[in-house]
């Protein structure tokens, strides 16, 4: 959930940065709104995304830990650096990813990159590069999957 939403904020707040994305394997300038370019605010919002699903999980945790035995637990606290850090591997592997293997297309009409078969414009796009079947969901499940493993292995660490 950590990498999932640390994700979706980098890509919804990123695009508001005053300063234009570089691509995150060769740190080119690119275009704002280009699959695998990353900003400083982007990042931030990947941080903040996965922060907030580790508070809320030590929340719920404290919740849980009340109800049992009337006592805040401290065991639940790993989970607000683990939400962090599957957010951002999380997030990072979907712009590696958005930067190499997945299918981009172009739209015609305004000009610009778009990561869908038909623009939002509604114009049909043509195929740019990648992978066609890597689509956005498939970048969102291997997204989910490596900040799943990320979180499983650090909890394997931790106990
Ligand atoms: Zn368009």
């Amino acid at each position: 959930m950590a990498a999932v939403n640390a994700d979706t904020w980098a890509t919804e707040l990123g695009v508001l940065s005053p300063t234009s994305p570089r691509l995150i394997t060769t740190g080119q300038r690119v275009p704002a709104g280009t699959s695998g370019g990353v900003t400083a605010l982007g990042t931030l919002a990947a941080f903040a995304g996965g922060l907030l699903i580790g508070l809320t999980a030590l929340v719920l945790g404290q919740v849980e830990a009340m109800w049992g035995s009337g006592a805040l637990d401290g065991g639940y606290l790993w989970l607000v650096p683990v939400g962090v850090l599957a957010g951002l591997a999380g997030s990072t592997f979907d712009s590696l990813l958005g930067a190499t293997a997945q299918g981009i297309y172009y739209c015609p009409r305004c000009q610009s990159e778009t990561e869908a078969r038909r623009h939002r414009c509604g114009q049909p796009t043509r195929h740019l590069r990648g992978w066609r079947w890597l689509n956005n969901d498939v970048v969102n499940f291997s997204n989910s999957i490596v900040g799943s493993l990320l979180a499983g292995f650090l909890g394997w660490l931790i106990f």
